[in-house]
């Protein structure tokens, strides 16, 4: 090699170096901006005063402006195109798959699009809220005809001539593809459906009885959200209406909800946050603002939130500590012992509530909303139709009617924050803990030892180092493959299921 090229060479480097640093300059503001956005939006679920909703709405979409423009910035191509060429260490070559991915597709959706998205979907949740609460679907159905609108206008601008909801779905998992997840809900539809048909025709294990003071939940599920490892220097853990978790990095904050007649709702989805918090908090700093620097697709994060929450929380092991704990905080609720327990915990029983479903129902409860609102994405289905067609399905699936719409197509959150295409990462997540948790038995002897000590580190520790740490460094498939060992499929899954079930129900 001549010495002018090596110096040419040298300078490419330089430059490409150059450009990096102002671009993860750029990347890291707009990540912060980012933040301050979520924040936002955590506010509104738990502290905001009812009346500054309107007002919100224009905070949220003025963000969204600024954050839109930040994404679509020309300087990204630029900087883009001076690294691209550049040999590139491991994470570099991650944090700009990151950055080309949400520069092209933001680039795709016109501002004006952007920013009504977010503020009709800000003032949405508030009438979805009070929708719910009147049982009155009839004075959603215009606000949810707008938000399909937007949301089949942002596919159809993101696929380009493809599939709009696969689009969309991309947003959320990125690589996914829809014929997949078809084949994955079509491998599962029948195992489970037979399953769940043999466990309700065997006599039900015993529920709770009593009432559970509200104060005292609240303080048990503040300490299973630290025998899960959430760390409350960076997090803390509030109430409101669905539960969520918001924030990466250094402000990873949880809510749960209370009932009391059923403390189950708030431990498990307290425990499930706390799995897509650790995930978040555990992420290695080195990452901190920048793409890397949170959970990589919405299936991996439901993997840690299911896994924490089912495998390891509704574990025969993990039960037996925990109905000590509840026998310390609300005294005798009418259970004998630690195997009565355990199956009252993982009872099956009819119900409508997607998050109170058992992990038997689940998947099917995904399947219903994976189809309704691919039918509406794609126009066959229109949304003053959606009662009707929701309930149909629900019958046909279940075996008994909808009640009210609070239990039916009002239930769920997502479609009014525009979340269209979210769902089957549900199942995704469940899927990939199956996978997970295989792999975690056998790497760790002595876990059920340690669960019935309410003793968790040994499990969130595997699942840390073989997922959390890594954020964005990996592909979705890639780190659960490289986790498992496997490529990921549903086979564990429904073996779990059917060996646990089994022994449940006797069958
Ligand atoms: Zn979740």
């Amino acid at each position: 090699m001549s010495t002018s090229s090596a110096t040419a060479g040298r300078a490419g480097a330089t430059g490409a170096a150059m450009a990096y640093d102002a671009l993860m300059a750029h990347q890291r503001q707009t990540s912060a901006l980012g933040q301050v956005a979520g924040r936002l939006g955590w506010d509104q679920e738990t502290m905001m005063p009812r009346g500054a909703a309107d007002q919100r709405a224009e905070e949220m979409a003025a963000m969204e402006a600024v954050l839109h423009a930040r994404r679509t910035d020309p300087r990204i191509g630029d900087w883009l195109a001076a690294i691209e060429a550049a040999a590139l260490d491991p994470v570099w070559q991650a944090q700009l798959r990151h950055i080309r991915r949400s520069f092209d597709r933001a680039r795709r959706v016109p501002a004006d699009l952007a920013e009504e998205l977010a503020r009709v979907t800000s003032r949405a949740q508030g009438q979805w809220a009070a929708a719910r609460a009147a049982e009155d679907v009839q004075s959603f159905v215009p606000v949810l005809e707008r938000i399909v609108a937007l949301k089949r206008a942002e596919g159809a601008a993101l696929a380009a001539g493809g599939d709009p909801y696969e689009a969309l779905l991309d947003d959320y998992e990125p690589d996914a593809k829809v014929s997949e997840i078809v084949a994955m809900f079509t491998a599962m539809r029948a195992p489970l459906v037979d399953l769940r048909a043999a466990a309700l025709a065997q006599p039900a294990p015993q529920g709770l009885q009593g009432t559970f003071d509200e104060r005292a939940q609240m303080e048990l599920t503040h300490l299973l959200a630290r025998a899960f490892g959430y760390d409350f220097n960076t997090g803390r853990l509030d109430k409101a209406v669905h539960p969520f978790s918001s924030g990466s990095g250094a402000d990873v904050r949880i809510t749960t909800r209370t009932s009391a007649v059923d403390p189950f709702n708030c431990f498990y989805s307290t425990v499930h946050e706390v799995g897509h918090a650790c995930y978040e908090q555990g992420i290695d700093p080195a990452y901190a603002l920048t793409p890397l620097g949170q959970g990589v697709s919405m299936g991996v994060h439901e993997s840690q939130s299911r896994i924490y929450e089912n495998q390891i929380g509704r574990s025969r092991a993990f039960t037996g500590w925990l109905f000590g704990q509840m026998r310390d905080a609300f005294g005798d609720f009418g259970i004998a012992d630690e195997d009565a327990f355990y199956r009252t915990v993982n009872r099956l029983q009819n119900g409508f509530i997607r998050t109170e479903a058992d992990e038997v129902q689940y998947n099917l409860h995904v399947m219903l909303r994976f189809d309704l609102e691919r039918a509406l994405i794609a126009g066959d289905l229109a949304v003053r139709d959606l009662e009707a067609a929701w309930n149909d399905r629900f019958a046909a699936d279940f075996g008994f009617a909808v009640d009210k719409p609070s239990n039916g197509c009002l239930q769920d959150v997502h479609w009014s924050v525009g979340l269209f295409g979210y769902f089957p990462t549900y199942s995704l997540g469940n899927v990939y803990a199956g996978c997970l948790y295989q792999a975690m038995r056998a790497a760790l002897p002595g876990l059920d030892g340690a669960l019935a000590q309410g003793d968790t580190s040994g499990a969130t520790g595997w699942l840390h180092e073989t997922v959390q740490r890594h954020g964005g460094l990996y592909r979705p498939r890639e780190v659960i493959a490289q986790a498992a060992g496997m490529v990921p499929t549903e086979a564990p899954l429904l073996a779990y299921l059917h060996e646990k079930f089994g022994a449940i129900y006797k069958l």
